[in-house]
C-alpha cells in the first residue's frame, strides 16, 4: 500500500458506471426512463449492433437549457431532489443523478436537446466525461441522446460483452419491460435499420396483444382492485394458457418493474387447483402505492423492493386474482345460475344472490347396476339442488357420448360443451369433499367389521399424523401393532372394499415432503377425489350424465380437475364460424 490519492471524478464515474451500466440495454434502461421523466409521450430507440456500436434515444419530453446540460452528465447532477425528505415522496423513475455521469464516462455521447420555449436547441458532445463541443442548433422539441461505442475506454469491459444476439436480447427485454409498464407512451424500436416495435399509444390490453401477439387477447382475464394500501390493475393469463417456462410474468410498482418471490408464489398459490404442477402463468399486473408505504431508495439496476405492508398487500393480490379467476370460471349459459362461493373478503356486487345449492348425495343410484363386470359397487356423488327436479333433467337434450370418456351436450343453441367425464367427476367429489371437511359436515360410516391395514413405519408416522385430519373427513383409526392400524369407519362415500387403497392414496399424497402442514385438507379432498372418481369404462344412463353436468356447472372451478388438467372443453358458434372461415 502507498499514500493514498483521491480519484478523479471520470475514473471515480467509471468505478461507478461498472455497478450501473452493465451492459447496452442498462444503457438503454436509464435513458428511457429519463424520457419518462421528462414527460415525453412518443420515444424512438434506433440501435446498432445491438447498441454496443451505437444507441439513440429520441424523445419530445421537456428538453433542456443550455445551463443544465453542461450538468446534467456530472456525478450526482440531479433535477429530481433537492433534499433528503424528497427520498421518500419520489414520483420519478430517477433521482441519483447517476446514470448520464456513469454513460459519459464509458461511450461517447451526443445529446440533442430543447425546450418549447426556446428558440434554439443546444448540442453537446462529451468524451471521457469532458465537454469536447457544444454549439446552438436548430432541433425539434425533447432531447435525443446517442450514445456511441459503449465501453470504448473499458476493454476489460467490452469483452465482457456477450454476442450480438445475446445483448440484444436484454434489449428487447428492458425494451418490452418499459413497453408494457407505460402503454400511454408511443415507443418504436429500430436495430440495424429496421422496424422491431412500432408501438402506437394504446391501453394495457392492446399493448400486450401488440407486443406478445392477437392471440393473448383471448387469453387474458382483466384485474381490478382498490385499497387505501395499493391499487392493482393488469390482466392475468387464462389458466389453460399457462406455460412451462417463465417469460410473461411482469409486476410494476407505480410503473417501476419488480421482481418479488412473495408476489409471484402468491400469485402461483391462487392458480394452484387449476394449472397443472410446473406450470406459470401468465401476468401483467400494476400496482399503484402511495411513495411513503415503499422504500424506493434501491439500486438502479436492482429490481427489488421492499413493501411497509408486504403481507397486507400480498393478501390483496393473491384474493384479486383469486376472485378475478372465478368470475371468469368456465360458466357456460345453462337455464339456471350458478352460485359461487370464494373464501374471500368481497362482497360480490350486482350478481344475484342465488339459493345456497345443497349438497345432495345420491345415496340410492349405483351406477353399476345391471351390468356383468366385477367392480366395487361406487356411487356417484352429486352436488346441486336442481338434481330435485326430475322435469328439468329430462328437459335436456340426450348428450353424445365419444368413446365413453368425453359427453358432448348442447348447452345453448350457439354452443357445445365436452366434458372430460373422469376429471368431471374428480372436480365435483373434490370440492364436495373439501366443503366437508372445512364445514365439518362429513358423514361417517361404521364398518361392520374393521378394517386392519398393514403399513411400514414410515407410513405409520404419517397417518398418525394425519389422524385428526382424517377423523374430520370421517375416518377413525387405531394404532394396533408396530405395522397395523385399524379402521373402524370410514367416510360414508367411501366404498368399504378398497380402503386400504384409499388409504394408500391419501399417504402417497404426503410422501416426499418434509413438512405435512401445507394444505393437508385440499390434499385428503384429492386423494379421495382420485380413489372415487367413475372410472372412464363405466357407462352412464342419460340422466346421470345429466347429474354430472349440472353438478360440474356449481363448482367453483368447473373447467379443470383438481390437479389442473382439462375437464371441459366449449365449442362456440364464433369458433366454428373462425374455423370455417366464414364471414358475418
Ligand atoms: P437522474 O435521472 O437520477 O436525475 P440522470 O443522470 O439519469 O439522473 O439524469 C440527470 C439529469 O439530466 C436529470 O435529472 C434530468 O434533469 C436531465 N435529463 C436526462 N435525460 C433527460 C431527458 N431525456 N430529457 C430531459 N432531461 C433529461
Ligand atoms: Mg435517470
Amino acid at each position: 500500500m502507498g499514500n493514498i490519492k483521491i480519484l478523479p471524478e471520470n475514473i471515480a464515474n467509471q468505478i461507478a458506471a461498472g455497478e450501473v451500466i452493465q451492459r447496452p440495454s442498462s444503457a438503454l434502461k436509464e435513458t428511457l426512463e429519463n424520457s419518462i421523466d421528462s414527460g415525453a409521450k412518443n420515444i424512438s430507440v434506433y440501435i446498432k449492433k445491438a447498441g454496443k456500436t451505437y444507441l439513440q434515444i429520441s424523445d419530445d419530453g421537456c428538453g433542456m437549457s443550455k445551463d443544465d446540460v453542461k450538468k446534467c452528465f456530472k456525478r450526482h447532477a440531479t433535477s429530481k431532489i433537492n433534499k433528503i425528505n424528497d427520498l421518500f415522496k419520489i414520483k420519478t423513475m430517477g433521482f441519483r443523478g447517476e446514470a448520464l455521469a456513469s454513460i459519459a464516462s464509458i461511450a461517447q455521447v451526443e445529446i440533442t436537446t430543447k425546450r418549447k420555449t426556446d428558440i434554439l436547441g443546444v448540442k453537446i458532445l462529451i468524451e471521457n466525461g469532458k465537454i469536447k463541443e457544444i454549439n446552438d442548433c436548430t432541433s425539434t422539441n425533447g432531447t435525443s441522446i446517442k450514445i456511441k461505442n459503449l465501453f470504448y475506454n473499458v476493454p476489460a469491459r467490452r469483452n465482457f460483452l456477450k454476442s450480438d444476439q445475446i445483448e440484444f436480447r436484454h434489449i428487447s427485454k428492458e425494451f418490452v419491460i418499459f413497453s408494457l409498464a407505460n402503454p400511454e407512451i408511443c415507443v418504436k424500436l429500430y436495430h440495424n435499420n429496421s422496424e422491431i416495435y412500432y408501438l402506437e399509444k394504446s391501453n394495457l390490453r392492446q399493448r400486450i396483444v401488440n407486443i406478445l401477439g392477437r392471440n393473448k387477447n383471448e387469453m387474458l382475464v382483466p384485474i381490478k382492485e382498490k385499497t387505501s394500501l395499493v391499487e392493482l390493475n393488469g390482466f392475468i393469463g387464462k389458466p389453460e394458457t399457462a406455460k412451462k417456462t417463465r417469460g410473461e410474468q411482469y409486476i410494476f410498482v407505480n410503473k417501476r418493474y419488480i421482481r418479488h418471490r412473495n408476489i409471484n408464489k402468491i400469485i402461483q398459490q391462487s392458480y394452484e387447483e387449476l394449472i397443472a404442477k410446473n406450470y406459470i402463468p401468465s401476468y401483467f399486473i400494476n400496482l399503484e402505492i402511495p411513495t411513503n408505504l415503499i422504500d424506493i431508495n434501491i439500486h438502479p439496476t436492482k429490481t427489488e423492493i421492499k413493501f411497509e405492508n408486504e403481507n397486507a398487500v400480498i393478501a390483496i393480490i393473491g384474493s384479486t386474482i383469486k376472485h378475478a379467476l372465478g368470475k371468469y370460471n368456465i360458466a357456460p349459459s345453462i337455464d339456471f345460475s350458478q352460485e359461487i362461493s370464494f373464501n374471500l373478503p368481497y362482497k360480490k356486487e350486482k350478481e344475484k344472490i342465488l339459493k345456497e345449492p345443497k349438497i345432495k348425495i345420491d345415496k340410492n343410484y349405483n351406477p353399476f347396476e345391471n351390468q356383468d363386470e366385477k367392480i366395487p359397487k361406487q356411487k356417484i356423488i352429486y352436488e346441486s339442488s336442481e338434481l330435485d327436479n326430475k322435469d328439468l333433467i329430462k328437459s335436456f337434450a340426450s348428450p353424445i357420448i365419444i368413446k365413453k370418456k368425453f359427453i358432448v351436450f348442447q348447452s345453448t343453441d350457439e354452443e357445445l360443451l365436452i366434458i372430460h367425464k373422469k376429471r368431471a367427476h374428480k372436480r365435483i367429489l373434490f370440492e364436495y369433499f373439501q366443503k366437508n371437511i372445512e364445514n365439518k359436515t362429513a358423514t361417517t360410516q361404521k364398518l361392520l367389521f374393521e378394517k386392519k391395514i398393514l403399513l411400514n413405519k414410515e407410513d405409520i408416522k404419517l397417518i398418525l399424523e394425519l389422524e385428526k385430519d382424517l377423523n374430520l373427513i370421517g375416518f377413525s383409526l387405531k394404532k394396533i401393532e408396530e405395522n397395523c392400524i385399524s379402521i373402524n369407519s370410514v367416510p360414508a362415500e367411501c366404498n368399504d372394499e378398497n380402503v386400504q387403497e384409499t388409504i394408500e392414496n391419501i399417504l402417497e399424497q404426503f410422501k416426499n415432503e418434509k413438512k405435512i402442514t401445507t394444505n393437508r385438507n385440499k390434499k385428503i379432498a384429492i386423494s379421495l377425489a382420485d380413489s372415487m372418481s367413475i372410472s372412464n369404462s363405466k357407462n352412464m344412463t342419460k340422466e346421470e350424465m345429466i347429474k354430472l353436468k349440472i353438478s360440474l356447472m356449481n363448482c367453483n372451478f368447473p373447467s379443470v380437475c383438481p390437479r389442473g388438467k382439462k375437464a371441459v372443453f366449449k365449442l362456440n358458434y364464433n369458433d366454428l364460424e373462425k374455423y370455417f372461415n366464414v364471414s358475418k
